[in-house]
């Protein structure tokens, strides 16, 4: 299946190339969400953590391939402004409700560039005495090292800003079904 953009979702914007196309991602994530499912058993209590809004449609399409009884909360941490680059601060607007203590927690992100928002939240997390905690990130750029580094990345990515599949360019673009450049 090859993906063909809709000018009339870009609004006026031009793509640089489709860097991941529908097919493609949704094999991947049907691969990741496989490796969740063998690597935890039901008395793990899995709770699935997604950083929004980035991860908003990994999440969805992630968690409905997972075969184990699980539970879904999200935080909110903004890092990047209306801008294109990092602006290295990290703002916590949404903290997960749910019990994080003697659960299995994996953290869904959709990107990893600078590390700058899972170095300060891994930490936040880890004080609440989870069993276990996993990163899980669509994407990682690896500009850094990162400690941990994420147990499962869906796709090494190019050094290039990134649009789609959950990923905007001030706040616009979440909605392509594909990953794109701009
Ligand atoms: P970090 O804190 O690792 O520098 O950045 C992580 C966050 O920056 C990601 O969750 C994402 O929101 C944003 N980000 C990093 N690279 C890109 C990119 O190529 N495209 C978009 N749209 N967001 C990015
Ligand atoms: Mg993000």
């Amino acid at each position: 299946m090859t993906t063909v953009p809709s000018p009339a979702q870009l609004g006026g914007r031009s793509l640089e190339r489709v860097v991941y196309a529908e097919e493609e991602i949704r094999r991947r994530v049907e691969a990741l969400a496989r490796e969740i499912t063998e690597a935890y058993g039901p008395e793990d209590e899995l709770l699935v953590v997604g950083l929004l809004k980035g991860s908003f449609i990994f999440l969805a399409d992630l968690v409905r391939r997972i075969e184990l009884p699980l539970k879904v909360d999200f935080l909110v941490a903004a890092s990047y402004g209306a801008g294109m680059v990092s602006s290295g601060e990290v703002r916590l607007l949404y903290d997960p409700e749910a019990r994080l203590t003697g659960r299995a927690v994996v953290v869904v992100e959709d990107i990893v560039d600078s590390g700058t928002t899972l170095n300060r939240i891994l930490p936040l997390l880890a004080a609440r005495g989870p069993k276990s905690l996993e990163l899980c990130a669509l994407l990682h750029k690896r500009r850094v090292r990162l400690d941990p580094e994420p147990r499962w990345v869906g796709f090494e990515a190019p050094a290039e800003f990134l649009v789609g599949y959950g990923l905007d360019h001030r706040e616009e673009l979440r909605h392509l079904p594909y990953i794109a450049s701009l």
